[in-house]
């Protein structure tokens, strides 16, 4: 379950990026935000520059006005030149997703109107910035929606998000112009509510559980009508787009990452959770020391959330593209640092026993193998000494994967896997009957 958290804005630092802290300060710019001059990797912010909780008139004073036009047919071809892939895990090309929902539908004889979804789900418990981008930045994520909703051909309009959220949503809506025309749909806290066909599900019958997609949602979604679904972050990096254009958009980040991302950030206590937005290709050492952990302070990293991987903190660049000894996936923007006296085994192990319960238990594989393996890391993690407990682990893993309608047993093999590579040796101490952490409850 997700835990409750404390989206009060925060001061932007003089740090590598706007951070939100619970001390906000409110030096935000006070005019539209003009293309940097530079490249640099302590750019101003640009997603939360309105500050908090910025009502229909700051945002208009941030941003510039908002012109009904930027949604024509021309924001299509701006998202293929800006480079723009989603912002909630699976970095999708922006365009080449709204371009497959553009008139691809038909009911009957008719053609059906598409349906945009803006997904602020955030059922993973590691991440907490698209709740804190809707809480502080509404009107922007709104404005992305308003644009893919026009390049479309006047879709229908939904925000779909956790109850936490509504609020600052609904006032938003109300305070600006055809803010009628969106639908509000609250999301459960389950980790797989925000998964694209449990998405579509929940709005349109209530249950928010993935369906196995013979036809992609763009073809027939909600209703039967071409769906698109697309992560809240994303739908306010559009409306960056639409105002500025594909190059600003390319002036933060790398050739094959361009743009910005906000991460959610926490680790060890006295580290405290924090949002930062950060350029494309960002060193993730750079980010977890200016999240407050210095190199040295952790033993390893997990990026992506529970369905990503854990990986030593040196020499990794956040992006979706590059090699992978390297490059880690920022997925959906979570970093979460292990202190070092922490114990790998056993943080796996209890992420895997919570998404062994997150299972939506429709598909076998998933139901039984997930908390099989859950088993198996909890028994290593408690220092039961047998050497074919890590091949189990194995088995059961090829077992789940691809076996499922949605991605779930992949996440989390995934991971697993990830925790055999990072932690080889402390899975070699555990099986030898001790662990090397002195946190560890084999210890
Ligand atoms: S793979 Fe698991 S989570 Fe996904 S639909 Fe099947 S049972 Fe549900």
């Amino acid at each position: 379950m997700s835990q409750a958290r404390d989206t009060r804005p925060s001061a932007p630092r003089d740090g590598y990026q706007d951070a939100y802290r619970d001390d906000f300060n409110g030096t935000v710019p006070t005019a539209p935000l003009q293309a940097p001059q530079h490249a640099s990797p302590r750019q101003e912010p640009r997603l939360l520059a309105a500050g908090p909780e910025a009502d229909w008139a700051r945002h208009l004073e941030a941003f510039g006005p908002w012109e009904p036009q930027a949604g024509g047919p021309g924001l299509l071809d701006a998202l293929g030149a800006s480079g723009l892939t989603g912002r909630g895990g699976a970095a999708f090309e922006t365009w080449r997703k709204a371009t497959a929902a553009a008139g691809t539908g038909k009911k009957g004889v008719f053609t059906a109107r598409p349906v945009v979804i803006a997904n602020g789900a955030e059922g993973e418990p590691l991440s907490f910035k698209d709740r804190t981008l809707l809480a502080h930045a509404p009107h922007l994520v709104l404005d992305g929606l308003f644009a893919l909703g026009g390049a479309l051909g006047g879709a229908g309009l939904y925000v779909y998000a956790p109850a936490v959220t509504l609020p600052p949503v609904q006032q938003a809506l109300a305070e600006r112009p055809g803010g009628k025309r969106v639908r509000v749909v609250q999301s459960p806290e389950t980790f797989i509510s925000g998964e694209s066909s449990a998405v579509v599900n929940m709005i349109g019958n209530g249950a928010a559980v993935p369906t196995d997609q013979r036809r992609r949602l763009s073809e027939s979604g909600l209703h039967g009508r071409p769906t698109l679904v697309v992560n809240v972050e994303t739908l306010a990096q559009v409306a960056l787009i639409a105002r500025y254009g594909a190059p600003w958009f390319r002036e933060a980040g790398t050739p094959t990452d361009p743009g910005t991302r906000l991460v959610s950030v926490s680790g060890p206590a006295p580290v405290r959770d924090v949002v930062l937005e950060v350029p494309g290709g960002a060193d993730l050492s750079a980010v977890l020391a200016e999240a407050g952990m210095p190199s040295g302070s952790v033993s390893a990293v997990l990026v992506g959330g529970y369905h990503g991987r854990w990986v030593r903190p040196a020499e990794h660049a956040l992006s979706p593209v590059g090699p992978p000894a390297r490059t880690v996936r920022p997925g959906a923007g979570v970093i979460h640092a292990l202190g070092t006296d922490a114990c790998g085994i056993q943080a796996t192990a209890g992420i895997v026993s919570y998404l062994a319960g997150q299972s939506a238990r429709q598909c076998g594989p998933c139901m039984f193998g997930l908390p099989a393996m859950a088993s198996v890391l909890n028994r290593i993690a408690g220092g039961e000494r047998n050497p074919r407990l890590t091949a189990e682990l194995d088995r059961l893993g090829r077992l789940v994967s691809g076996r499922g309608a949605c991605r779930h047993p992949e996440g989390t093999t995934g991971l697993v896997g990830s925790a055999l590579e990072v932690f080889a040796a402390d899975f070699r101490a555990h099986l030898s009957g001790y662990c090397a952490a002195p946190g560890g409850a084999a210890a």
